[in-house]
């Protein structure tokens, strides 16, 4: 599954890895996804897939994704200081973000780690602006 983890630091840091780009990019899109199904199943009581609302929102985020030209600098769209979302598209993306975070742990602690301390470390950043 994630065999990424080992050896490969310094890659992460290269300017010019564009194929690493891509990688984070999919996997941004992948854990927002997923974070949606967690908030609409738990908070819309969704048994599969999306509610139609989610649904947009997922796409929304993802398309985000797909046209971030920040990808390489920042850790996540709903994180980014450039503020692409619109505004009530990035509010909800927020409320999902506040709910699925700490509960992505169980049942992907590997990126939920990772999209933690990387959030925490740029939301400090930010604070300090
Ligand atoms: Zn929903």
């Amino acid at each position: 599954m994630d065999s990424d983890s080992g050896g490969k630091r310094e890659n992460e840091r290269e300017p010019h890895m564009g194929k690493n780009i891509a990688q984070k990019r999919e996997k941004e899109k992948q854990v927002v996804t997923l974070m949606i199904r967690l908030y609409c199943r738990k908070k819309h009581g969704t048994k599969t897939g999306l509610c139609p609302d989610c649904a947009a929102l997922a796409e929304y985020a993802c398309a985000r994704s797909d046209r971030c030209p920040f990808m390489e600098n920042k850790t996540f769209c709903a994180n980014c200081r450039v503020h692409c979302y619109k505004p009530d598209m990035r509010e909800k993306i927020r409320q999902v973000m506040r709910f699925s975070g700490p509960r992505m742990v169980f049942y992907h602690p590997v990126m939920a780690v990772r999209h933690v301390v990387s959030t925490r470390r740029e939301a400090r950043k930010l604070a300090q602006k």
